[in-house]
């Protein structure tokens, strides 16, 4: 099975409602989606008569403009989110590692993800060496294990922009490293803005990638540098897990994360981080101090 739905699926509350709404962005509109059994958007993606229905225009819900919206996370319940480390080689020569020979695989927790938008708390724990990831992340469709690797893609519904915020103290310098304390503060996975199906993107592999700082241009680089493809992560992953509908997979970063600076730059209050694909779209998320 292929999905043939081109759209973007999006998480939105109308300014002031206090409302988390799912729909379809159609240019500078967000279209309510109103399906019996769709309460999100992880319902939606797992059933191919949703996204049929919201991708042929039967989907007749309210309007509004975007512009009067706020976007949020469009997954909130994954099982699982599985990150690729050390997957572009810019980012290898600049950490100076060889290239490995298989993926090298770590995970989130769910409470890292945050809004397009939202800010990024620096947690009182690690507040000094926060780092900047921008990464491609994909969305599992369908239900599947051992998944050959000519038919992974078919299970590949959406893709996404995510930030792979990561404590270096934490994941670098605790004893042992702790890669997944290190990445799974909250806030530390700002995702968005839509999950644009495959059929509405170039191939995974042509994208551009970039991440801004303030303003200041930190990572610009081709999917195409990958070591380990969208396709082959997901046939290696699925010979381990099950994988499932509203599964997130980052699939690395490139060069550029402030940890390989010279000087070192890492995020403070204030800074803001800009993560964007094209045409996927940006994420825009504020370094805050925790409020509370
Ligand atoms: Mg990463």
């Amino acid at each position: 099975m292929i999905y043939l739905y081109p759209m973007r699926l999006i998480r939105f509350e109308p300014r002031g409602s206090g409302r988390a709404l799912i729909g379809v962005q159609k240019e500078d509109v967000a279209v309510q989606i109103e399906l019996p059994g769709c309460a999100d958007l992880e319902d939606v993606i797992a059933s191919p008569e949703a996204l049929a229905h919201c991708a042929d225009g039967a989907n007749s819900g309210a309007e509004f403009r975007l512009d009067s919206v706020r976007l949020l996370a469009p997954l909130t319940r994954p099982e699982k989110i599985l990150c690729l480390g050390l997957n572009y080689e810019s980012h290898l020569r600049e950490v100076g590692l060889e290239a490995p020979s298989e993926p090298t695989v770590f995970s989130k927790l769910a409470n890292t993800i945050a809004g397009p938008t939202d800010p990024i708390l620096i947690p009182g724990a690690a507040p000094r060496r926060l780092d900047y990831e921008a990464e491609l992340a994909v969305v599992i469709g369908r239900t599947g294990r051992e998944i050959p690797l000519a038919e992974a893609l078919d299970y590949v519904v959406a893709a996404t922009v995510a930030n792979d915020v990561t404590a270096r103290d934490w994941q670098l310098k605790k004893p042992n490293g702790q890669w997944l304390l290190g990445k799974s503060f909250d806030t530390f996975m700002p995702i968005g803005p839509a999950l644009v199906t495959l059929d509405e993107l170039p191939p995974l592999d042509s994208l551009q990638l970039r991440c801004l700082v303030n303003g200041e241009t930190r990572q610009d680089a081709g999917t195409g540098e990958m070591l380990f493809g969208v396709a082959e992560i997901v046939s290696y992953l699925s010979d381990v897990c099950t994988l499932r509908p509203g599964d997130v997979i980052l699939t690395g970063t490139p060069a550029g994360v402030g940890m390989a600076l010279d000087p070192r730059q890492f995020l403070a209050e204030g800074d803001t981080v800009e993560c964007t694909i094209e045409p996927i779209g940006s994420i825009v998320n504020t370094v805050s101090a925790r409020s509370e």
